[in-house]
């Protein structure tokens, strides 16, 4: 029990990868979402879990195994009963009583399936723990905040899910007119909840992330409308997926043996997740990068320029990103935590769109990491022949995954590859590839024949922040 004690003994508390915010408790930096210095906030340190401990985890219900893992980052923020509440809570809606099983595909290799939440994406996972974890920390602070963010598809549908009904947040998603699939925007259109608000913006998915990156860097609009973001930008959302490293990795035979993870990846928040479980004590032996053609980290990791070109439309749009924002948690790990040349890089970033490592810092970087870049073709080809042999039905970004996931296999360790979506997501692409039509769950078929309601604004700061402050309660005084 001595290891215990330590893990939770003392506070943990957050610190910014820039270096130039103060340091926060848990629940600060839950409600923080980013530093006030443009920084992350990661642990000031990382908690580790003794073997006996992961080994302890081995056939725990998914909430239980959780709640020992994140126990030690939220410290005394939160009591241990009631995190385990909260946890069971925010996973019995799931469809799954493993919460996320493993699916074998060869004697190696693994499938982790993380879609059986509500929107049947891997980011219910978090965002259900997160709308749970901030609803709580509001109503203890008679506190109010608004959320706003952009969406190209998943994430607003599961925000909007997790977080509809909750009286002490507004949520305002932002989508681009006409070019979100229809099932994912019905996902978002039919809540019927108040405090739900969409926005259908007369642009791009990149004018409407620019809309709320203004929106943000207007501190007086921030403050005043107690702005927050549920972005992976916000450690409590990294926090909770990495639960799902140490659960599969124990059911392979970890602690005792290593294992490899295979993650497709856009905004490098579900790998850094890994990279944090590595950090804690679990044996990974390879965390494999796994982009489509839009592949500014495996360009990186293989380069060492980070260098970020414009957006190609692919099969796995969660993944069409070309700045990936919490690859700064992993430079600061990289750099060995040195803030300051945290600043220097990501000002040369800022301002010249590139970024160049040193090579002992590249080094550092492969150690653990391996990066592939998986274009349309071998994407296609992949889940076709993951359907011929095995039976399954992938949708693209797990094919991605499962595609980079052969170069590692045969090396001695098991290799999971992330599975984020249902193939019922992304039908048409499904159906390009591998000539059938996933069977669309009921819990989906149910929703898409709700009524929509949102609302069409045009690409102008001044009209889509005038809109939100009519609506958002939090205006209303500084408490409830
Ligand atoms: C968001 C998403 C990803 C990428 O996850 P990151 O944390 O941004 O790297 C991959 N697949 C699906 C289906 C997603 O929705």
């Amino acid at each position: 029990m001595a290891g215990r004690a330590e893990i939770r003994g003392t506070d943990l508390h957050y610190v910014s990868t820039r270096g130039n915010a103060p340091s926060l408790s848990f629940e600060e930096v839950l409600l923080a979402g980013l530093a006030r210095d443009g920084g992350l906030y990661v642990p000031g340190e990382w908690p580790s879990l003794g073997t006996d401990e992961i080994a302890a985890l081995a056939g725990l219900p998914y909430a239980d195994a959780a709640a020992r893992i994140i126990s030690p980052f939220v410290g005394e923020d939160i009591g241990a009963d009631e995190l385990l509440e909260l946890l069971r809570d925010a996973y019995a809606g799931f469809s799954h009583p493993a919460v996320a099983p493993l699916v074998q595909i060869a004697p190696d290799q693994w499938l982790l399936e993380l879609f059986h939440g509500p929107t049947l994406a891997f980011k219910d996972v978090a965002l259900q723990v997160l709308a749970r974890l901030m609803s709580r920390a509001l109503v203890r602070r008679s506190r109010r905040v608004t959320i706003v963010g952009a969406t190209s598809g998943d994430t607003g549908g599961a925000a909007i899910e997790a977080f509809r009904g909750r009286d002490a947040i507004d949520i305002f998603i932002l989508h681009p007119k006409g070019r979100v699939s229809d099932v994912q925007r019905k996902q978002m259109t039919t809540a019927v909840e108040d405090n739900v608000h969409n926005i259908a913006v007369e642009g791009t998915f990149d004018d409407c992330q620019a809309l709320v990156k203004a929106m943000f860097n207007d501190l007086e609009l921030r403050d005043r409308l107690s702005l927050a973001a549920v972005n992976s930008i916000n450690w409590a959302r990294i926090m909770v997926q990495i639960v799902y490293y140490f659960t599969s990795a124990v059911a392979l035979g970890a602690p005792f043996r290593p294992v490899s993870f295979s993650v497709p990846t856009g905004n490098f928040g579900d790998i850094f997740a890994g990279y944090a479980a590595a950090r804690m004590g679990l044996p990974v032996q390879r965390l494999v990068i796994a982009t489509n053609v839009n592949d500014i980290l495996a360009r990186a990791l293989n380069t060492g320029i980070y260098e970020s070109k414009s957006v190609v439309a692919t099969s796995s749009p969660s993944m069409d990103i070309q700045v990936s924002s919490n690859f700064e948690r992993l430079i600061f790990e990289m750099t060995g935590r040195d803030a300051g040349r945290v600043r220097t890089l990501m000002d040369a970033f800022g301002a010249t769109g590139k970024i160049t490592f040193a090579q002992e810092e590249l080094d550092q970087l492969r150690v653990l990491f391996s990066a592939y870049r998986v274009d349309e073709n071998k994407t296609a080809l992949t889940m076709n022949s993951l359907l011929d042999e095995t039976g399954y039905l992938a949708d693209p970004h797990t094919a991605v995954g499962v595609a980079a996931a052969c170069n590692e296999a045969g090396k001695g360790a098991p290799v999971i590859a992330l599975s984020t979506a249902h193939p019922a997501k992304f039908p048409e692409a499904v159906e390009r590839a591998c000539s059938v039509l996933p069977p669309t769950p009921e819990r989906l078929s149910s929703q898409l024949e709700r009524e929509e309601r949102y609302s069409v604004l045009a690409d102008d700061m001044q009209r889509v922040s005038a809109f939100i402050i009519e609506r958002a309660r939090a205006t209303e005084s500084a408490g409830l």
